[in-house]
């Protein structure tokens, strides 16, 4: 049996600096860890699914896929639910997007988008 040792779901880890504050994008991924003993760890973007054994770990990629579309929008913009906050600091943070995040493309308020 295919053992999975590490799940992680997908979050934003939060910099707090001085007059500054951002946020960078963790994808969930999972750490797992085949028949054969060879170790995977997979994100929603991972190409590489097929062990050098043959098996095949595509479905814990489409899980994790998935899983990323049912996040919750807090998790997704964080930043929103902390606007408040900043407002009452008078601090003007930016946000910085993670380079090639593929969240920066999807516009996450307009609803449920089906891809098949
Ligand atoms: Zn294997």
């Amino acid at each position: 049996m295919t053992r999975i040792i590490k799940d992680i779901e997908a979050h934003y880890e939060v910099h707090e600096a001085p007059f500054s504050r951002s946020y960078e994008w963790h994808p969930a991924s999972v750490t797992l860890v085949c028949d054969c003993g060879e170790r995977f760890t997979l994100t929603a973007t991972s190409t590489t699914t097929t062990c050098r054994c043959g098996t095949d770990h595509g479905d814990i990629v489409r899980n994790i896929q998935m899983h990323e579309d049912r996040l919750p929008n807090k998790t997704i913009h964080p930043w929103h639910h902390d606007a408040q906050e900043q407002e009452e600091q008078h601090q003007q943070d930016e946000v910085t997007y993670p380079k090639g995040s593929p969240w920066r493309y999807n516009d996450v308020t307009s609803g449920t988008t089906n891809v098949e």
